[in-house]
């Protein structure tokens, strides 16, 4: 008997109810179902909760993913669950860990708990492993109940990827009993190997340096494989902590799952580390992948998305032939715990696993305690009221975090040596968020929680090299965000309500003025209106004309690198570092290790003076607290539209 299935036909024959899946239904005699169940990229998120908003959150958590767990389990006779890595860092209930409680000997980590409580098969490690160093790793990886897999991260290289001395074992071959179609049992060994990014020596350098090595993962899978092969593994299974990305092999290439996927051997693939979701359409035009079929270069392939949003699903029809097993048919999909409405709202699909939360509700509760205490000072209040006409210590803070970084990952690269900038802009600025919409975060403690308030999105750090042309153009782009000021004009409406405030970029690292008497080179969205137009004047670099041929290097975040709002030189051809790592747990690393920080505005940027010229200007009623620390001529004049205050500046 064949059966295949397609993707389309497999959803709508188990939509809305809990049916045995067509492959344990029809199985034949030799003929067995195994469903490959993946997480991936849980960042510790256990409870459905957003520790920084200090509120829950139905799109996250292995407690939601858990019950999707449970249920499909209950649809095939034979399942293996295993979590693809970057468990152990990316909320603050990772950061609670390892920065404050710590890892005695005998703790066991509250994600490793919970994944203990749900009976995972396997692991392997992601990048974001080694966040906190390798003792703290050994110490998390000790309370797991499954084994964890990594072949290409090493204490010491051999002569081959085989003769290396892996960090942890390379691969497992699980004794799996599978029941076939006629009910009988057959012992089914199941290789399990493990990859995560070669660039974690660069991401996580001081952890790593001196300590262990990284093989380029295709280099390494085809040098195991056929080693799993010999030692009777009937199914491979790769775990992929890597994203799907080019087709082509490359060296020490990051997203790596396509080429590896279409190595000899590899029965199914669960990919990871772009948070994304496989099959969709977010990989249509990849070449190799397959989004109808849920395949990479033929082998059925998932990705998990993020924090526990979807578990990843791959059901394997096998057959056994003579002795050897062998893929018949296969179906992949990844199933959401929630999912997004028409209006933006969200609804939770699946509820909590009690067992899952009970597993660390202790450390959850903890966790709350910590985001909502002190964990540094900052010696002057954080608030974004006058962002936008001034320089301004809510951005400073996210500029001088990024740049403490970003000087740290230039280190030991051929960009080390060019001169580092740094780009932020206010995220909570007024505008359609309303008169309460900012950040206002008064001098002295500063909590966990309090770091959203400075940094809203989860977006990851990148680094830009960019010409002193495109970092002059960079600023005429955020200019455009006010209107043109003639001169002598009075009470000029300042700011263009069409652009919002995450476009103003500050660039901190050099000097400049911004002249509102000019027409802005680019409109709100950024096309070009006018190139001999120009709005930013005396702009100086170490106390001299900027050189507009010099190079320069932008720590930004993967949004403005990515394109997002089209800044000039902000594009993938000049991002010459995409990092792991969220700005807001740079934010967090920065003050947990300064302890007291100073955000004090350095009044880099500025309007250039018009003599007689004024503009108005709404922000929140709070910022008449703030008046007289603000770096322009300011005056409060009533009321202005929707609650929000006026305020006149002469310029
Ligand atoms: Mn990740
Ligand atoms: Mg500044």
């Amino acid at each position: 008997m064949s059966l295949t299935l397609n993707r389309r036909s497999f959803l709508a024959s188990t939509a809305g109810l809990i049916a045995l899946h067509p492959f344990s239904a029809n199985a034949a005699t030799n003929q067995a179902h195994l469903r490959i169940m993946e997480t991936t990229d849980l960042h510790v998120h256990v409870f459905p909760y957003d520790y920084y908003a200090d509120k829950p959150r139905d799109t996250v958590g292995l407690a939601r993913t858990a019950s999707l767990i449970n249920a499909i389990r209950a649809e095939a006779s034979n399942a293996l669950l295993i979590d693809n890595g970057d468990f152990l860092q990316g909320n603050p209930m990772g950061d609670y860990i390892a920065y404050e409680r710590g890892m005695k000997e005998g703790d066991t980590h509250p994600v490793i708990q919970a994944m203990n409580a749900l009976g995972f098969d396997a692991s392997t490690l992601g990048n974001h492993e080694f966040n906190y160093g390798i003792d703290f790793l050994m110490k998390a990886l000790a309370g797991a109940n499954f084994p964890v897999v990594n072949a290409n991260i090493a204490l010491e290289l051999g002569s081959d990827p085989t003769k290396d001395k892996t960090l942890i074992p390379p691969y497992v071959i699980l004794d799996h009993s599978v029941t076939d179609g006629a009910g009988a049992a057959h012992d089914l060994k199941v290789g399990l190997i493990g990859f995560t990014p070669p660039q974690v020596m660069n991401w996580d350098r001081r952890h790593l340096e001196g300590n262990v090595q990284a093989r380029d993962i295709i280099e390494t899978a085809k040098a195991y494989i056929p080693q799993m092969k010999e030692q009777g593994a009937d199914i491979i299974v790769v775990l992929s902590h890597s994203g799907i990305g080019a087709a082509d092999a490359s060296d020490g290439m990051e997203n790596a799952s396509v080429p590896l996927a279409g190595l000899d051997g590899v029965d199914a693939i669960l990919t990871g580390h772009s948070h994304l979701v496989f099959p969709s359409p977010d990989y249509a035009d990849f070449a190799g992948a397959d989004v109808d079929a849920g395949t990479l270069m033929g082998t059925p392939a998932t990705m998990g998305g993020f924090w526990g949003s979807h578990m990843g699903l791959i059901d394997l029809l096998i057959e056994k032939d003579g002795n050897e097993w062998r893929v018949v048919s296969a179906v992949s999909e990844a199933r959401p715990i929630s999912k997004r409405n028409e209006d933006r709202s969200v609804t939770a699909l699946v509820e909590s696993d009690p067992a899952v939360l009970a597993a660390a509700q202790t450390e959850h509760d903890e966790t709350l305690a910590y985001v909502r205490r002190a964990v540094g000072k900052t010696d002057a209040p954080l608030h974004s009221y006058f962002a936008l006409v001034a320089d301004d210590p809510s951005v400073q803070i996210v500029s001088i975090a990024q740049l403490w970084y970003i000087e740290e990952m230039m280190k030991g690269t051929e960009h080390e040596g060019l001169p580092i900038l740094s780009a932020a802009a206010p995220f909570k600025a007024g505008g359609r968020g309303g008169p309460e919409y900012f950040t206002d975060v008064p001098k002295g403690d500063v909590a966990i929680k309090n770091v959203s308030d400075l940094y809203l999105y989860p977006n990851t750090v990148r680094a830009v090299r960019v010409t002193g042309q495109q970092v002059k153009d960079w600023l005429e782009r955020s200019a455009g965000m006010f209107n043109q000021v003639e001169s002598g004009a009075q009470d000029v409406v300042l700011l263009n309500p069409e652009f919002p405030s995450y476009n103003f970029d500050v660039i901190d690292g050099v000097s400049y003025q911004i002249d509102l008497s000019q027409p802005s080179k680019y409109d709100p969205k950024g096309e070009l209106l006018d190139e001999n137009a120009s709005r930013i004047v005396n702009l100086t670099y170490d106390g001299a004309p900027l050189d507009l041929a010099a190079e320069f290097i932008i720590a930004t975040n993967n949004y403005r690198a990515g394109g997002g709002g089209n800044f000039p030189g902000a594009t993938s051809e000049t991002t010459v570092f995409e990092g792991p790592d969220t700005n807001r747990d740079i934010i967090v690393r920065y003050i947990v290790e300064k302890g007291t920080i100073s955000p004090r505005a350095d009044s880099n940027w500025s309007f250039a003076p018009m003599e007689g010229s004024t503009v108005l200007f709404d922000t929140g009623p709070a910022a008449t607290a703030y008046l007289d620390q603000v770096d322009v001529d300011i005056e409060p004049v009533g009321d202005g539209p929707d609650g929000f205050a006026r305020f006149r500046i002469s310029l």
